[in-house]
């Protein structure tokens, strides 16, 4: 018979006992401990750590008993609040009309270390796929997706740690992919104390850290991906100073690393990422992972080729601007925006044709400079963030005079192509406003420019 799962905790310092774990699980707490929990600031969790307001109430109305189970003490997997890993078991195989690989589903344990989670929300914005997309298991040749992360999923506490251990122990009914948001945090730097927790050891009650279940999960991965500049690079938490030695996943776990299906750490920079950057590049190692194509084509840090091969200026939408030497002065202007501080030139990213989500947005579509937070030297050297590097003050002056001078002759021609042949100087428009030809120099100019234009049209 099922059973409600709780567990107490052990009996070291610091934890305390919650007001409903004393009487029968579930039950309705007295008026006596309801005040209790009112007033009483010192309840803690099982870490040891004060609980909010919040969580106080709830767990005195019982809402954390934990996923139902069995007398041996294993999940029942018809639990929606079960590990997934058991509950995933239960679920028939999608029907077989589009799986075309020997991979029904595939297990993505997202794990978080110095983190704002903003990776998350990017790839939540992903359109091509959607995330949903992967879950449902609708794209034709890839596995469906069991998610295990620590935000979405519907179980959490005990029953999302056990994930972990099924995945260590072997237990899970299909491979699993390690996803990493955030800067990996050097535990040794911690002291008594620790950078990055990520559940408790259920027999003895120890804080393991996010660090450690990657020493763990990472040798048996499928493939390990590093989300965000923090788990690519170091990012933001990895600045001068970084005092928790920040560093990346790739630099982490060192060159030699091999997944279990012999892949390299894949990096998909960027602060926040672009989440169809993320998820193509997860459905592409999918697709590998399932037989059904070549691992596609990475640099020599681990990215995407085809993702990052190309600079932001190239695709920029401004670029016309800065080849005829016209630059924004402010914020808001419509110009190119290097001479207040992009980096676009020299960064390798494609957020200017790809946008921010479903093709929209991206920083110089909403007028932001690139800062360079897809690139390995972010941010310190590309610091200070909006100043204004000498570099592209001598690309501009350069472009001013260059550019300059291309963009009045095209000027003249933009003239002369705005008046049809049959006009001879002034267009018979109606709008008040004169649209005229060239006239003067200009016209001789354009006389000549005609002539050899035209110079091997039999006609001319
Ligand atoms: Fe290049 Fe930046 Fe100017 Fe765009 S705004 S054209 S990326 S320098």
């Amino acid at each position: 018979m099922a059973t409600r799962r709780r567990d107490n905790g052990s009996d070291r310092p610091g934890q305390g006992k919650l007001p409903s774990q004393t009487g029968t699980s579930g039950s309705m707490a007295t008026g006596s401990e309801v005040d209790a929990w009112k007033t009483d600031s010192q309840v803690v969790d099982r870490s040891g750590y004060p609980m909010t307001p919040v969580a106080q109430t709830a767990a005195r109305r019982g809402e954390f008993l934990g996923a139902a189970t069995d007398e041996l003490g294993r999940y029942d997997g018809s639990d929606p609040l079960a590990p997934i890993g058991a509950r995933s078991r239960l679920n028939p195989p999608v029907p077989d009309t589009i799986r075309l690989g020997p991979l029904e589903k595939i297990y993505l344990i997202w794990m978080v270390g110095g983190s704002c989670d903003g990776c998350t929300v990017a790839v939540t914005g992903a359109t091509h796929p959607r995330v949903e997309h992967l879950l449902a298991g609708i794209i034709p040749g890839l596995p469906r997706v069991e998610l295990i992360h620590t935000v979405v999923s519907t179980e959490s506490g005990a029953e999302w740690v056990h994930n972990l251990f099924m995945a260590e122990r072997g237990e899970l009914d299909a491979p699993y992919v390690i996803c990493w948001e955030g800067s990996i945090m050097d535990e040794s730097y911690a002291g008594d104390g620790y950078w990055m927790g990520l559940g408790e050891d259920p027999e003895t009650g120890r804080q393991i850290t996010s660090l450690e279940w990657m020493d763990r999960l990472s040798p048996g991965a499928a493939a390990v991906v590093a989300v965000g500049t923090c788990a690519t690079w170091g990012g933001i938490p990895a600045a001068k100073g970084n005092v928790t030695n920040s560093m990346g996943v790739m630099e982490y776990l060192g060159k030699d690393y091999r997944s279990s299906f012999g892949v390299p750490v894949v990096n998909i920079p960027g602060c926040s990422p672009i989440g169809d950057n993320v998820l193509e590049t997860a459905s592409a190692v999918l697709l590998f992972l399932n037989g059904l194509a070549p691992l596609p084509e990475f640099d020599e840090l681990g990215r995407p080729a085809w993702l990052f091969g190309e600079t932001v200026h190239r695709h920029c939408p401004r670029a016309g601007y800065y080849e005829e030497g016209v630059f924004a002065e402010a914020y808001g202007d419509k110009e190119c925006l290097v001479e207040i501080g992009c980096w676009g030139p020299v960064v390798q990213c494609n957020i200017a044709e790809r946008g921010i989500v479903d093709g929209h947005g991206g920083c110089m579509q909403m007028g932001g400079i690139c800062i360079g937070c897809t690139m390995p030297g972010f941010p310190d050297k590309f610091s200070p963030i909006f100043g204004v590097s000498p570099g592209s003050l001598f690309s501009s002056t350069s472009n001013k005079i260059t550019g300059g001078f291309i963009r009045r002759m095209r000027q003249v021609t933009m003239q002369d192509k705005n008046m049809s042949t049959r006009w001879e100087s002034n267009a018979p428009s109606g709008w008040r406003r004169e649209r005229t030809g060239p006239r003067g120099a200009t016209k001789l100019f354009h006389k000549a420019y005609s002539k050899a234009q035209h110079r091997n049209e039999s006609y001319n």
